[in-house]
């Protein structure tokens, strides 16, 4: 069976390691060691002065928006994983949604201000795929108009934009560190920003809004986690540079197995360093996709449709007109990627694609 991912396991022996430690310690969260050293490690590695550690990466959406006071209008993206938008309407907001570029992927800056209104407080966009939204243009726009803006960066460890760590973007960009990602603690998230004010407000509102025992900042939630999850964390750490490395690899590879077709390959960000995060294939309908899709798993593989169906269409959201949305997401497919698929998968899988296509044409 080959699944669309599965996830890093490094060797068992360094994770036990430091579950020993954990166990002398008998500190098993809340702020402990490991999560204080995984912090660290990714401010170093990352190159960004703040982050919080925190459990998932709808949990850091939920705590941005909170901090950042945001409960009416947000623009976003319809084509993103359903948290994008569940968790704007988790904290009241309403999310208007702005179609994307056929190119990137990612929602198109030139289409955002005419759905700005007396209510919009801010954009909350995802570099999809890894790939960098055109945050320059979103900046310019936040600007003019005093919008917040928050990255879903769930895809992007990662990926630079101009030489530095997309993560610095926006007044506060969140990831995901779950165990389907590129690079994971199991369960886990975080938040960046170059705010302190607001690093000290998320922080607060990480730990149920704690502000020593006895007195409390604000409002809060648990959004912690744990030594466990950090210690699978600073172990994966240590092979980021070969997961990178060889996801880049088996990206190429299918590039150059796929490279005889038209498949509209989306364009990466100019100026950007790109993760390889997911692999998307653009069909020419809906149609091939389902019938590639079907032929793949019939030999036991399983691509996946992110993101399908757009996210216009959820049912507690009013339907917006994102056309470039719609269509695109029922024509992608995700192929397998992950650090342990081989090469004689990768072409087999390629194989399958090909042949299908080719019977349809
Ligand atoms: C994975 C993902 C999330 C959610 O992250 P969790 O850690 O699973 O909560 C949010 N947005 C996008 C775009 C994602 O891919």
């Amino acid at each position: 069976m080959i699944p669309v991912t599965r996830p890093f396991s490094p060797p068992i022996e360094e994770y036990h390691e430091l579950l020993q430690g954990i166990w002398q310690r008998s500190w098993f969260t809340n702020n402990g060691p490991l999560v204080n050293d995984l912090e660290l490690k990714l401010k170093r590695y990352l190159g960004i002065k703040h982050l919080l550690y925190l459990g998932n990466g709808t949990i850091a959406i939920q705590i941005a928006l909170k901090a950042l006071k945001i409960d009416k209008e947000v623009i976003t993206t319809p084509f993103s994983y359903v948290a994008t938008t569940s968790s704007l309407v988790w904290e009241g907001c309403t999310p208007v949604y702005v179609d994307i570029h056929p190119e990137s992927l990612n929602i198109d800056p030139t289409k955002i201000e005419v759905a700005i209104t007396k209510n919009t407080q801010a954009i909350l966009a995802t570099h999809c795929f890894g790939n960098p939204c055109d945050v320059e243009a979103i900046q310019e726009i936040a600007d003019k108009y005093g919008l917040k803006v928050i990255y879903d960066a769930a895809h992007c460890f990662g990926t630079k934009y101009k030489g530095e760590s997309i993560f610095r973007w926006g007044d506060i960009s969140t990831t995901s560190f779950h165990a389907t990602k590129l690079f994971h603690t199991v369960e886990g998230g975080a938040v960046f920003t170059k705010n302190p004010e607001l690093l000290r407000v998320m922080a607060y509102k990480r730990n149920f809004g704690h502000k020593g025992f006895e007195d409390f900042h604000g409002v809060g939630i648990n959004g912690k986690n744990s030594e466990f999850h950090a210690a699978m964390g600073l172990v994966n750490l240590k092979y980021i540079g070969s997961i990178l490395e060889r996801r880049k690899k088996q990206s190429l590879f299918y590039d150059k197995y796929l490279g005889s077709q038209e498949f509209q390959k989306v364009q990466i960000q100019h100026g950007s360093e790109f993760n390889y995060a997911y692999y998307p294939l653009r069909f020419e309908s809906e149609a091939v996709t389902k019938k590639v899709k079907q032929s793949l798993e019939s030999a036991e593989i399983f691509p996946r449709r992110y993101f399908y169906p757009s996210l216009g269409t959820l049912n507690y959201v009013s339907p917006p007109c994102t056309p470039i949305a719609d269509e695109n997401s029922a024509r992608i497919l995700c192929l397998p990627l992950y650090h342990d698929l081989s090469e004689m998968e990768q072409k087999l899988i390629c194989r399958k694609i090909l042949r299908t296509i080719n019977y349809n044409s």
